[in-house]
């Protein structure tokens, strides 16, 4: 099994949602508690599993706000578990959920230089290292509802941009979408070979910039209704 999430590119709106319940979830649940920094001060900051980073492609009129939302990617060959010194972050045998125990973490920081994702942060007030754990103390709760065992974020998310599940089971509702809406890795190259998988942005039909700037017939005519609405 190896478990793991599917991004839509597509759909996400970057509302940051998925971000704000995974903070929520990991700063209350029963594992690695996200801290916060003067959450109520002049200068909050804090710990974050999950952040989503926008970026402007195309050129105008044809331009569009990618969202892109990252957290640990779950790699088959993760160099952050071979580079660290005390074992403290290992990959899970029956499941490739990549975690760091906490009490072996001596907050070298050695993770963080070797994730090419980012997906690391050190935690100040602990001196340990925190990484998104794919909620696993939510989707192996057997006292919650099946459908609730899932992340915090895909359950939140207002858009269903995200979904969660068995990349191994060919299947799986992952699995079936990666292949149908060619899913990617993110950096393959790198060969880290991520679990986490994204789908592309679908291909927008350009618009024409002939009669921008033109009022036509209809708009004139409703602006003139709406001024004698107004008096
Ligand atoms: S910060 Fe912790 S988990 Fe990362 S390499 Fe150092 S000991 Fe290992
Ligand atoms: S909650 Fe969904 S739509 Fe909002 S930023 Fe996260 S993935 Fe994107």
């Amino acid at each position: 099994m190896r478990l793991g999430l599917v991004i839509d590119l597509d759909v996400c709106v970057g509302c940051h949602a998925c971000a704000i319940a995974c903070k929520e979830w990991n700063a209350s649940g029963t594992t690695a508690p996200l801290t916060d920094y003067q959450p109520y001060g002049a200068e909050p900051s804090g710990v974050w599993f999950n952040r989503i980073r926008s970026y402007e492609v195309g050129d105008y009129p044809n331009n569009k706000t990618i969202n892109f939302p990252m957290s640990c990617m779950h790699c088959e060959d993760a160099d952050c578990v071979t580079v660290c010194p005390t074992g403290a972050s290992y990959k899970r045998a029956e499941d490739g959920i990549v975690l760091v125990d906490q009490t072996k973490c001596m907050g070298c920081n050695y993770c963080s230089w070797a994730c090419p994702y980012g997906a690391r942060e050190l935690d100040r007030e602990s001196g340990t290292m925190k990484k998104c754990t794919l909620c696993i103390d939510r989707i192996y709760d057997t006292v919650m509802p099946v459908e609730e065992r899932q992340p915090a974020c895909v359950l939140t998310c207002p858009a269903h941009a995200r979904m969660f599940g068995d990349m191994d089971d060919a299947n799986s509702a992952v699995s079936v979408v990666i292949r149908e809406r060619g899913g990617y890795q993110l950096m393959p190259e790198l060969g880290y070979n991520p679990t986490n998988h994204y789908l592309p942005v679908r291909k927008a039909t350009p618009i024409s910039t002939d009669n921008m700037g033109k009022i036509g017939f209809k708009d004139r005519l409703k602006g003139i209704a709406n001024k004698i609405v107004k008096r």
